[in-house]
């Protein structure tokens, strides 16, 4: 058995090791603290903690309803033995939670070697998401807030406006692990808005989240889930308004979204372009192993990308982020004449003012690290 407990670090490794670790602890205990990691690029100051270990309550701060996953507990304890045993201190650098330095280079090795060792590709993938999920929770800690996910200077949770999502609706943010924890994210506003009940962090490639997000699709069933298909050309994808603009009496197969017993399910791809194919096909592969042969259902919205532009004369944002999505959802649904009650618009509304603010504190931190904003101002600000 391995794992590191307190301030001290059992392992099955060698005596020898043992020790050193905890020579190390006890020079650095002497502080009272224990630094976790060094920063690099803009990272100045330091990050403390009080030990390596991640517990539930720091996992759920982040955003996720999920106990802390087994597989990135697995990698952040075997992280924190590497760390010892290196006597090199973790560096994270860049975008997200990229190992750098003589640690990064040895450690690079070796999850190369673990994930090679792999026979599974469904084992190989969980590695592959539990790893980013992993650096990502090491890299950001103490140094992001764990609301609005920018950096601590940054943050921008006093200025979000709680909004209450109409109770027969419910987000789920599929969400690639490479952007876990990315400032420029846009998902994270949903929960922050709407709250986690009404818009729930799943992590593709993260058992505890997927079992959470598929048991509730089992027990709503397939007529009440819908995945937001962001390319409107492709395959099966049906607009809002063939989905839920007719009566039931009209299309029995339709989604009943006034019934008061049911919730209608809306899968966010929350990810690049490049990764929604291979998020989608893992969603497809599990419905058809839970529902049978029948593909999962997919809606796109009525003009795509441009719908939101029609809508809203003022966009300033890249219309297809995850947010925006959600925002063009929202609104469709809103002119729906058996919807209109339900202030859809006023909550499609909220997400827009969070995008707002989002945007402003990218743009100002860009604006703070001497970057410069071009005459297009806010358009070149990268949001996803
Ligand atoms: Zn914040």
């Amino acid at each position: 058995m391995r794992y590191i407990a307190g301030a001290s670090v059992v392992l099955d490794t060698s005596p020898s090791l043992l020790f050193h670790c905890r020579i190390r602890r006890r020079k650095l205990g002497a502080s009272g603290r224990r630094l976790v990691m060094t920063s690099v690029n803009s990272r100045s100051q330091p990050r403390e903690s009080e030990d390596g270990i991640i517990s539930v309550e720091e996992w759920r701060r982040w955003g996720p309803v999920s106990p802390f996953p087994a597989t990135v507990k697995q990698i952040v304890n075997d992280l924190k033995v590497l760390e010892c045993k290196l006597d090199s201190p973790i560096e994270f650098g860049g975008n997200g939670g990229k190992l750098q330095g003589p640690f990064g280079a040895y450690e690079d090795k070796k999850h190369r070697a673990t994930y090679e060792a792999l026979d599974d590709p469904e084992k190989k993938f969980r590695f592959f998401s539990a790893r980013q999920v992993a650096c990502r929770l090491l890299g950001s800690r103490g140094y992001l807030c764990q609301k609005c996910w920018l950096a601590m200077e940054d943050c921008m949770c006093s200025y979000i406006k709680p909004c209450g999502l109409w109770k027969q609706i419910r987000f789920w943010l599929y969400m690639h692990p490479r952007d876990f924890l990315r400032q420029n994210n846009t998902g994270k506003l949903l929960w922050q808005i709407f709250g986690v009940q009404s818009a729930t962090l799943c992590v593709f490639g993260i058992a505890e989240d997927e079992e959470i997000m598929w048991n509730e699709f089992k027990r709503a069933g397939k007529n009440q889930v819908r995945c937001l298909y962001p390319n409107q050309n492709s395959e099966v994808t049906f607009s809002v308004k063939d989905t839920f603009g007719c009566s039931a009496s009209e299309n029995p197969g339709s989604s009943s979204m006034t019934d008061e017993d049911k919730t209608l399910h809306f899968i966010l791809l929350d990810g690049t372009w490049n990764n929604s194919a291979a998020m989608l096909k893992r969603l497809k592969d599990h419905a058809k192993s839970v529902w049978g042969d029948e593909d999962l259902p997919c809606i796109s919205l009525a003009a795509g990308a441009s719908a939101m532009h029609k809508l809203r004369p003022q966009p300033s944002w890249d219309r297809t982020c995850t947010a925006a999505a959600a925002i063009g959802l929202l609104t469709e649904l809103s002119l729906l004449p058996q919807l209109s009650s339900y202030e859809l618009d006023k909550q499609a509304d909220a997400v827009e003012e969070g995008l707002v603010i989002l945007l402003d504190s990218l743009t100002g931190r860009r604006l703070r690290m001497g970057r410069s904003i071009t005459r297009k101002g806010r358009n070149t600000i990268s949001i996803c």
